[in-house]
C-alpha cells in the first residue's frame, strides 16, 4: 500500500495518512506500530504526553526501514512550554524515540493562559535552523493564535493538527490554513470510533461503495486535503484504515456528510485548555 504525500510549505513531503498512538500504553505500542508498518504506514504520530515514544522508537528500530522513508511526529506538552523547557523536552523525546532528526515537531496546545507559545515557537525555529527537525508546526491553534505567530515570529507553521471529523469539520480554520499555506491535519478523524460510524448518512454511502464506515470517513478527509492519523490497536482495522486509495466519493456524498456538522468536540476547547 503506497500512501500519497502532500508537500509542506517548506517543500518537505508528508504521507497524507499516518498512524496515531494516543491512549496506546507504551507496552502495547511497539506491537501496534509494528502492525502499522507491516500494513504500509510510514508516518507515525506520537507525543510526549502519550508516554509511548519509547515503544514507537523500538518498533522503528526493529523494522529496519530506511530512515528517509519514515515520517515521525512528536509534540511538546503544555508544562514544557517556553524556550529552554521546549528544547529540553525535544531532546528527551529524541532520546526515547532513538532518532537524531525529527520530521515534525508540534506545540501540543496553545494554552493561551500560560502565554508561552511564542517563546516555545522561537525554540522550534532554532531547532529547525539547526537541522534537528525537518518541519515545525502547531496543534489545536485557533486563528488568533496562528495570527500571533505570523505577526511575531519568522517561520510559518507547516501544519496545524486539530480535532476534525464529520461532526466538527472546522471549515473556518481550514480556510485560514489554506490562505496561509498551513496544512490541516485531523486528529480523532473517526471521532474516536463514536456514533458517527453508525450514522445512516455514512452507512448508506458505505453500503453503496462497498466499504466500511471508517473507510468512507477517512476517504472524506483525504478528498478534503487533510492529513489524517487514525489510531487502532486492532490489526484488521489498522489494515482497513489504510486501504482507502482506490475509491472515491461523489459531490453528493460530500454534501450529505457536510450535513452531519454539529460542532461537537471530543477534546477540550483550545481557547481555555491549559492543563499542565
Ligand atoms: P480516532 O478517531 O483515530 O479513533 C480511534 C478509535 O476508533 C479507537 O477506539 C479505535 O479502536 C477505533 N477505530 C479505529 N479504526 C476503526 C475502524 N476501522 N472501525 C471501527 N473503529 C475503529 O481517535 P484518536 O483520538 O486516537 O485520534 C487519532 C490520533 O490523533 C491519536 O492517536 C493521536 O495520534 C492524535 N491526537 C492528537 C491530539 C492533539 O491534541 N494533537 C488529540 C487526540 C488525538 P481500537 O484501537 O480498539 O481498534
Amino acid at each position: 500500500m503506497t500512501v500519497p504525500a502532500l508537500t509542506l510549505n517548506n517543500g518537505v513531503q508528508i504521507p497524507q495518512l499516518g498512524f496515531g498512538v494516543f491512549l496506546v500504553p507504551d507496552t502495547e505500542t511497539q506491537a501496534a506500530v509494528r502492525a502499522a508498518l507491516q500494513a504500509g504506514y510510514r508516518h507515525i504520530d506520537t507525543a510526549k504526553l502519550y508516554q509511548n515514544e519509547a515503544g514507537v522508537g523500538a518498533a522503528i528500530a526493529e523494522a529496519g526501514i530506511p530512515r528517509d522513508e519514515l515520517f515521525v511526529t512528536t509534540k511538546v506538552w503544555n508544562s514544557e512550554q517556553g524556550f529552554d523547557p521546549a528544547i529540553a523536552s525535544f531532546e528527551a523525546s529524541m532520546e526515547r524515540l532513538g532518532l537524531d532528526v525529527l520530521d515534525l515537531l508540534l506545540i501540543h496546545w496553545p494554552a493561551p493562559d500560560l502565554d508561552r507559545y511564542v517563546d516555545t515557537w522561537r525554540a522550534f525555529e532554532k531547532l529547525y535552523a539547526d537541522g534537528r527537525v525537518r518541519a515545525i508546526g502547531v496543534s489545536n491553534f485557533q486563528p488568533a493564535h496562528l495570527q500571533r505567530l505570523l505577526d511575531e515570529t519568522d517561520v510559518v507553521p507547516a501544519i496545524n493538527q486539530i480535532e476534525l471529523h464529520p461532526l466538527l469539520p472546522q471549515n473556518e480554520l481550514r480556510a485560514f490554513h489554506a490562505e496561509h499555506g498551513i496544512l490541516t491535519e485531523a486528529w480523532s478523524p473517526l471521532a474516536r470510533g463514536g456514533s458517527v460510524l453508525t450514522d445512516p448518512v455514512i452507512t448508506s454511502i458505505a453500503g453503496r461503495v462497498g466499504r466500511t464506515p471508517a473507510q468512507v470517513i477517512l476517504r472524506w478527509h483525504l478528498e478534503l486535503g487533510n492529513v489524517v492519523i487514525p489510531k487502532s490497536v486492532t490489526p484488521a482495522r489498522i489494515a482497513e484504515n489504510i486501504d482507502v486509495f482506490d475509491f472515491s466519493l461523489t459531490s453528493d456524498d460530500h454534501q450529505a456528510i457536510a450535513g452531519l456538522e454539529t460542532g461537537e468536540r471530543i477534546g477540550p476547547d483550545p481557547d481555555t485548555f491549559s492543563r499542565g
